[in-house]
């Protein structure tokens, strides 16, 4: 970091935490996202380096210190009496090396990890009594989360029995697949109604409805992943999710037990690759200590385990040339402008539009024909232009 002195660094975590605390507003309570997560994440990682360089600025109400979600008052609130936390997160190879290495240092010995994919949607508890579904709901604060029982009744994935009547909670990720969220926004679309930026926000919308009716209309999925309280032989994460199959829980069947971290490095070369062919929004792999003894032993800070962490896909771009400005007249009476560029290859499909919703988007991005832009897909599918390259506008442009 280059260097900048205590004061300085006071006046940029202020102005950071001040950003943060309104995107994760808008995306944690409205499901509407200000910004692209990856704009998130390198403001957030510049607060906690700022905050590592000098530990006496950091506010215990700071986002680096606490699960970012928020709860709707109107829902009835759940207190999680063990905590649904947040996640570490990584943006490289390098990054992962050390954390093995760390792990390592901290029990001792080699170890090794169920790695399993990030599934982009929102944290999900299910408690069940006597093998009957009892309680659902979200992550909300960490420490309170949303009651959404009678919304995951509507979740055809959830069992509302278990073969054995047992007393227990487990957690995973509820999502929308692409297919389900293509054709929601469409219907949407036609009706003149406001489209999800992307299925995490689907889910989100979805799931956390007062009126349950309108989660039965959506098609949500979930994939369940921990069991916060396994019955004693079960003694690892991968075992556990295979037990937890067998009891009629959705899953994830991709993840791999690998103790070495060439192997975890061909994983994440393996998903960067299959990411944009699978049914449902991944946005990184999670390494897991499939170990729960060891996983106990390291313990959590107050915001994520020790004993996990997501390393984060990097964003893929394609730089294009702007063509054309289109309007479209809708059904309702709204104009919608919509970018036509020179065709690019992004993330799997041929790409030469991209919607810009509306005159103040429109305006905002300053998007001209002629101008080079750099375009990506907004939760892996909508095209979206990130920016202008104003270095490449050309001379006679005009807005
Ligand atoms: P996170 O979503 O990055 O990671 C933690 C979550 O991952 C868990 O709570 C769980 O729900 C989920 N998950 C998915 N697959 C999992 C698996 N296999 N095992 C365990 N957990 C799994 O962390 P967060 O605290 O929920 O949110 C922070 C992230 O949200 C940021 O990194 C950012 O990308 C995004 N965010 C974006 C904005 C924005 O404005 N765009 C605002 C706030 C947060």
């Amino acid at each position: 970091m280059a260097k900048i002195t205590l004061d300085e660094a006071q006046t940029e975590a202020k102005s950071l935490r001040k950003k943060l605390d309104r995107w994760a507003e808008d995306y944690y309570s409205k499901d509407a996202p200000e910004v692209e997560d990856h704009v998130y994440d390198q403001n957030y990682n510049r607060l906690l380096e700022l905050e590592a360089e000098f530990p006496q600025i950091v506010t215990p109400d700071s986002i680096t210190q606490r699960v970012g979600g928020q709860i709707n008052s109107d829902f009835s609130k759940v207190e999680h009496e063990i905590p649904m936390l947040s996640m570490g997160d990584v943006f490289s190879k390098e990054e992962l090396k050390e954390f093995d290495q760390r792990m390592q240092k901290l029990v001792g010995h080699p170890v090794a990890y169920n790695v399993e994919l990030k599934i982009d949607g929102l944290s999900l508890s299910l408690e069940y009594t006597d093998g009957k579904l009892t309680r659902a709901s979200t992550r909300g604060n960490g420490s309170v989360g949303e009651d959404v029982t009678a919304n995951a009744r509507y979740i055809k994935d959830i069992p509302q029995v278990l073969p054995e009547k047992i007393t227990t909670e487990v957690r995973g990720e509820c999502y929308m697949s692409k297919e389900a969220f293509a054709s929601l926004n469409k219907e949407r679309d036609e009706k003149g109604e406001a489209v999800f930026a992307n299925p995490r926000n689907a889910a989100a919308g979805s799931l956390r409805q007062l009126n349950a009716q309108v989660t039965k209309k959506r098609d949500l999925s979930t994939f369940i992943y921990t069991w916060v309280n396994p019955p004693k032989d079960i003694t690892s994460q991968h075992q556990a999710i295979q037990e937890m199959s067998k009891l009629g829980f959705h899953t994830n069947q991709t993840g791999k037990k690998l103790s070495s971290m060439d192997e975890v490095f061909d994983f994440i070369d393996e998903y960067t690759k299959k990411r944009d062919s699978l049914a449902y929004g991944i946005d990184g792999i999670v390494l897991k200590v499939d170990e729960l003894s060891l996983q106990q032993e390291l313990g959590n800070t107050v915001k994520v385990p020790r004993w996990e962490i997501a390393y984060k896909f990097p964003p893929e771009e394609q730089e294009t040339v702007v063509r054309d400005i289109e309007w479209t007249v809708g059904r309702t009476g709204v104009v919608t402008p919509t970018a036509v560029m020179d065709p690019v290859q992004l993330a799997g499909t041929t790409v030469s539009r991209a919607v810009l919703h509306n005159a103040d988007l429109l305006k905002q991005k300053d998007v001209r024909i002629g101008d080079t832009v750099l375009l990506h897909k907004a939760g892996d599918i909508i095209p979206e232009i990130s920016k202008v390259i104003l270095s490449k506008r050309p001379k006679d442009s005009k807005p």
